[in-house]
C-alpha cells in the first residue's frame, strides 16, 4: 500500500512570519498525522523558518523548489543538494512546468539533479505533464513518455522508488481548470505502465505519483480517490492553512 503524499507547494510566496502562522495553524489541526504524508515546500527564505515552527513535529517533512546539480562551488545564485540537506530538507521539487517554460528546464537539466538529489540523499519529486496544445493533438502519452525517461535516466530501481512523480497537466497549473478524475487516472496509469517498462513491476507498483494542477477541497477526494493517484502537488490552495488541512484530510478518506 502506497502511503498518499501530499505537498504545499508554496513558490515565490511566504514571508518567514506568514510561513510561522501557517505552520502553527497546521500544526493546531493536523500536528499528529502520520498516515499521510505531508511535505511543505517554501520558498528558499523561509525554510529554516518552517524547520524551526515544525519543532518536534518531524512527522511534516520539508522540500526544496528547485536546487543545481554541482556539489558547491562557484555557481552564484544556486543552492545545491547539500546545503538544502544542511537544513533538514527531505524533498526537493524538480522540473515543475513553470521552470521548464519560464527559466528553460528540459529533461536534460532535470536528469543530473535528480540524480544529485539521490546522492545527497534528497528525494525528487519530478514534475511532467503536458500543454493544452499536445493535449488536443493526442500527444499525452507521447510526452510523459519522453519527459519521464528523460528526467529519470539512468536511476537504479531502488532510487525510482524513492522518487516522487508529480503529473502536472500545464493546462491545469494556476488556471482554476483541474483535470478530471478519469482524465488524471488515465495518465496516471500510463506513467505507471511507463515505469514497468524502465525498471519492474515491483518497483513501478511503489513508486507514488501525485497530481498537481488547481487541486482544491471540492475536488480533492475524487482525484485521490483513483487508484493510481497517490496524493497531490497543491500551488493556490495550499498558501490557505484551512484550505491545505482540508485537502490533506481528503487524503486520509480511502
Ligand atoms: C503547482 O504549482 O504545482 C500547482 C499544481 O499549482 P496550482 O495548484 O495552483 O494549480
Amino acid at each position: 500500500m502506497r502511503k498518499k503524499i501530499i505537498a504545499a507547494n508554496w513558490k515565490m510566496n511566504m514571508t518567514q512570519a506568514e510561513s510561522a502562522r501557517f505552520v502553527e495553524s497546521f500544526l493546531r489541526d493536523l500536528g499528529e498525522i502520520t498516515d499521510v504524508e505531508v511535505v511543505i515546500v517554501p520558498p528558499f527564505t523561509a525554510i529554516a523558518k518552517v524547520i524551526e515552527a515544525l519543532g518536534r513535529a518531524q512527522n511534516i517533512k520539508v522540500g526544496a523548489q528547485n536546487m543545481y546539480w554541482e556539489k558547491s562551488g562557484a555557481f552564484t545564485g544556486e543552492i545545491s543538494a547539500a546545503l538544502l540537506r544542511d537544513l533538514f530538507v527531505h524533498y526537493v521539487v524538480l522540473g515543475h512546468s513553470e521552470r521548464r517554460t519560464l527559466f528553460g528546464e528540459t529533461d536534460e537539466i532535470v536528469n543530473p539533479k535528480v540524480h544529485a538529489a539521490h546522492e545527497a540523499t534528497l528525494h525528487p519529486i519530478v514534475c511532467i505533464g503536458e500543454t493544452l496544445e499536445q493535449r488536443d493533438k493526442g500527444n499525452v502519452e507521447k510526452i510523459l513518455s519522453i519527459q519521464l525517461r528523460g528526467s529519470l535516466a539512468g536511476l537504479k530501481p531502488k532510487e525510482l522508488q524513492e522518487t516522487v512523480i508529480a503529473y502536472e497537466p500545464v493546462w491545469a497549473i494556476g488556471t482554476g481548470r483541474n483535470a478530471t478524475p478519469e482524465q488524471a487516472q488515465e495518465a496516471h496509469a500510463f506513467v505507471r505502465k511507463t515505469l514497468r517498462e524502465m525498471a519492474d513491476d515491483a518497483t513501478a507498483e511503489r513508486v507514488r505519483i501525485q497530481y498537481g494542477g488547481s487541486v482544491k477541497p471540492e475536488n480533492a477526494r475524487e482525484l485521490m480517490s483513483q487508484p493510481d493517484i497517490d496524493g497531490a502537488l497543491v500551488g493556490g490552495a495550499s498558501l490557505d492553512p484551512r484550505s491545505f488541512v482540508q485537502i490533506v484530510k481528503a487524503a486520509r478518506e480511502r
